[in-house]
């Protein structure tokens, strides 16, 4: 694809969010701004700016565009400037990469070396500076940095990590795919600002697994 028919599918990828409930303007705006087609390998790139899962190596995948810009939607609306964002799963980086526009600062956790090791190279090379990335096990979180106002997990886990509750700011709100019984779903965890914690399941979900340990 041009870099001209990537421009025009990167906006019809962003009335497209519209269209499916997408209204914060800050979300799509970093769609607008992340080019996902350098996330993903050449042979694919044809298929960018679809809504549709992709795959990225080491049987990972990169999110629907829809999911994460829900995910990222429900976030901003409970806390619209986020100062500090915890990422679980790296992946590719595209996600870390809207994240970038979002906030002041991003902390992103990849368990595998093979993906952790490209993302730092694509978001400088698209000019971001504002993160810091960590090749480890993401249920630890990132104690060193926390807490956040932002958590966002890219994989699914069997249950709310005791870390991420620990990290997670007064006031903050975390997003996270979790399984459940009748399968996966998104959970909103919510906490005041006394600290108290509140939890929703807010949407389905259909996420790779969160997995102990880092690879690598
Ligand atoms: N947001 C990513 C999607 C990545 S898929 C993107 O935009 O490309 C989910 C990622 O979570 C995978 O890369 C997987 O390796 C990673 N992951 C799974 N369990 C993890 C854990 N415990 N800690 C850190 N990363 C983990």
């Amino acid at each position: 694809m041009s870099r001209d028919a990537n421009t025009e599918a990167r906006h019809r990828l962003v009335g497209l969010l519209q269209e499916q409930g997408i209204t914060n303007q800050r979300v799509l705006n970093a769609f607008w701004q992340v080019p996902r087609h350098q996330f993903i390998e050449p042979a694919l790139q044809f298929r960018a700016y679809e809504d549709v899962t992709l795959p990225i190596g080491f049987q990972q995948t990169l999110s629907r565009p829809s999911v994460v810009a829900f995910q990222l939607q429900r976030a901003l609306s409970r806390v619209p400037k986020p100062r500090f964002i915890l990422e679980i799963g790296s992946g590719s980086g595209y996600q870390t990469a809207l994240l970038t526009h979002l906030c002041l600062r991003v902390y992103s956790v990849e368990r595998i070396a093979g993906l952790h090791q490209c993302v730092d190279q694509r978001l400088r090379g698209l000019g971001q500076r504002n993160f810091r990335l960590r090749h480890g096990d993401g249920f630890d979180g990132w104690a060193q940095h926390g807490p956040f106002e932002v958590i966002i997990a890219a994989a699914c886990a069997p249950q709310v990590p005791e870390a991420w509750l620990e990290q997670l700011a007064p006031g903050g709100v975390m997003l996270m795919p979790i399984e459940q019984s009748t399968g996966q779903a998104m959970l909103e965890v919510h906490k005041t600002d006394d600290g108290e914690v509140h939890q929703m399941i807010v949407n389905e979900a259909s996420f790779v697994p969160c997995l102990p340990g880092k690879v690598g």
